[in-house]
């Protein structure tokens, strides 16, 4: 370790204390726990200001698909800067690059979804969704249906109208979110399904479950159902099979929007650079994207809507002539450039395919912790995992919030040189796409290492 560069943290980390305010976190617990400065990104591996080395075993945050240090987008980035920095798309402007991704993305999205909004992340791309969805109803003459159907457990991001499309309940507390406008059915979290249903049984539940929501919210009053095909930050939670489609189909038969927020499974996650239709059968009326359109190289958001809400939403009406929305990053040149770079490298070095042969290898090796008495539950798909601790592997009993358990590994990982994502008890993984046989073996030989330790702890 350098003793410079130890100095530079510690500099940084006392300016970062100070001003800097951090979303998501416990301050009585960051104060004295404190924390790390990243500063350098090479692949599938991170280090801090003092030069250690780990393992990105989440992608930053569910973002950096195609590796960190990319010169080439480095490179795209300084020359579309030096050409066109800036300028918006409002009206008759547009530029290059926005024109140029909006194509890719009408080319790789399912056939119906042909008109894009770009935003700068996955929150105002929810926001925007759930807009288009009520001025589109408005405009057909349907003002009544307004509502939303979410999941407990869902994600789908922070601003005032994304958080209140969350299901995360816990999360909000201290906000007065909007008020009945979003109703939610249970989440498919079907390890802790009802004892007594077997997986397909609890299929048959949560889909009885939205279709006598739908009935008692009224469907004339529900604009849209938005869901993520697997949920991220709730949980990685895997819906049971055929839940996709039904759901789907469900909201087709009742004339309510299907709003797939791909925020986190888009891009090669999954395997796919879109999983609605080609993993899960279903044709979205509304896909929304983010995080791994420019692997976290620059904020960019895009929110995709189907020829017939476009046709809709952009016929002008007297006194509503157009769709009153926009930002000034709409479509940010800079953006737009590294968007379409990412896709092409994404397209030239085969990054789905990789994630298809290799998916299995990472389920299958994650799946060999479950030997380990405090895991109770290993899920997700390809590159987006989870291992789920409990307490009691018969009875599924959790531990005491107290306990931290997931912290805990998290801290024994990363004192192994693997950065692992601990939510509440989950660990969560969700690494660049570059991530090969070694770093899955790596990933997996670390994480064991570290709740075994964490096991001792608690001893
Ligand atoms: N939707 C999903 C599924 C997400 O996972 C996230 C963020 O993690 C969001 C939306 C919000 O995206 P952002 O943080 O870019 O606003």
């Amino acid at each position: 370790m350098n003793t410079q560069e130890l100095n530079i943290s510690k500099e940084i980390w006392e300016k970062d204390q100070a001003h800097l305010i951090h979303p998501y976190t416990n301050y009585k617990k960051f104060n004295t726990e404190g924390s790390v400065v990243y500063a350098k990104g090479e692949k599938h591996w991170i280090f801090d200001a003092d030069g250690n080395k780990y393992l990105d075993g989440i992608a930053g945050l569910w973002c950096v698909n195609v590796g960190h240090g990319r010169e080439d987008i480095a490179e795209i980035m300084a020359a579309e800067a030096s050409k066109l920095a800036y300028y918006n798309t409002f009206e008759d402007a547009t530029s290059i690059p926005a024109a140029e991704l909006a194509a890719k993305l009408a080319e790789i999205a399912p056939e119906n979804l042909n008109h894009v909004f770009f935003g700068t992340g996955g929150s105002m791309a929810n926001d925007t969704a759930i807009k288009m969805a009520h001025y589109y109803f408005n405009l057909k003459g349907l003002p009544k249906k307004k509502k939303v159907i979410s999941r407990d457990l869902a994600y789908h991001g922070s601003t005032f109208l994304a958080h209140t499309l969350t299901g995360i309940h816990s999360t909000h507390i201290g906000f007065d979110l909007v008020k009945d406008l979003v109703h939610y059915v249970s989440a498919p979290y079907t390890y802790r399904r009802p004892a007594e249903l077997t997986e397909e049984e609890f299929c048959d539940f949560l889909i009885k479950e939205l279709e006598d929501k739908i009935n008692e919210v009224g469907a004339d009053e529900i604009a849209c159902f938005i869901a993520e095909p697997i949920l991220g930050a709730g949980g990685v939670l895997v819906p049971p099979k055929g839940y996709h489609k039904r759901t789907w189909e469900l909201c087709q038969k009742n004339d309510i929007l299907y709003i797939s927020d791909e925020v986190v499974t888009a891009f090669g996650r999954l395997g796919e650079m879109i999983a609605s239709e080609s993993i899960y059968d279903v044709k979205p009326d509304i896909l929304v994207m983010a995080k791994g359109i420019s692997s976290g190289y620059i904020p960019l958001g895009a929110t995709m809507i189907s020829d017939e809400i476009f046709e809709v939403i952009s016929q002008p009406k007297e006194g509503n002539p157009y769709f009153s929305h926009g930002f000034t990053y709409s479509g940010h040149p800079l953006a737009c450039a590294v968007g379409l770079k990412n896709i092409e490298i994404m397209e030239n070095e085969h990054f789905c395919e990789h994630v298809q042969n290799l998916g299995p290898y990472f389920e299958t090796q994650l799946a060999s912790l479950s030997d380990l008495p405090i895991v109770g539950d290993i899920r997700g798909s390809k590159f987006m995992l989870c291992v789920e601790c409990v307490k009691d592997k018969n009875t599924k009993e959790g531990f005491a919030d107290e306990v931290t358990i997931a912290k805990r590994i998290y801290y024994h990982a990363k004192e192994r040189g693997l950065i692992v994502r601990p939510l509440g008890s989950l660990l969560v993984l969700s690494p660049p796409l570059t991530f090969d046989k070694d770093a899955i073996d790596e990933c997996v030989y670390i994480l064991r290492e570290s709740i075994l330790a964490s096991m001792e702890d608690l001893i």
